[in-house]
């Protein structure tokens, strides 16, 4: 797999404009691109090359209000840059590598991105993101 760079780590949160604030304030960093996906807000935070993706759940019943629920806001996931998502889910697929998309979809700034099973991935849930807008 041909992982180019961290794209970003997405942190679940309660409250996305506490969450804006904090990193705002305390960091000095800005919001650089918000939108709305699915059952989740999101908003990135660029630091240098890298993104904080803050998710705060916007139905009781999405995958981050369960993560909440379950385990407290925290690190949610981790992204990687790769060229081609669906060639990269070809080649874990066949290296065995559990996935929980087979195939690319749809995800923040109309990017491709594909889930991995935490279990293939040392616990960590692993999102796959391709590298232009599609
Ligand atoms: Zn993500």
């Amino acid at each position: 797999m041909e992982a180019k760079k961290i794209d970003h780590i997405g942190i679940a949160v309660f409250d996305l404009e506490h969450a804006k604030r904090f990193y705002e304030e305390s960091f000095g960093l800005a919001v650089e691109h918000e939108e709305t996906l699915g059952e989740m807000k999101i908003a990135f935070v660029p630091v240098g090359r890298v993104n904080i993706e803050l998710i705060q759940p916007t139905s009781k019943e999405g995958v981050i209000a369960r993560f909440i629920a379950k385990r407290g806001e925290g690190i949610h996931h981790i992204a990687y840059e790769v060229d081609d998502v669906g060639a990269t889910l070809e080649r874990l697929k066949a290296q065995g590598v559990k996935l929980l998309d087979e195939t690319p979809r749809a995800g923040a700034h109309g990017k491709q991105v594909a889930f991995l099973h935490p279990k293939s991935c040392f616990g960590v849930l692993t999102e796959l993101v391709s590298k232009k807008d599609n």
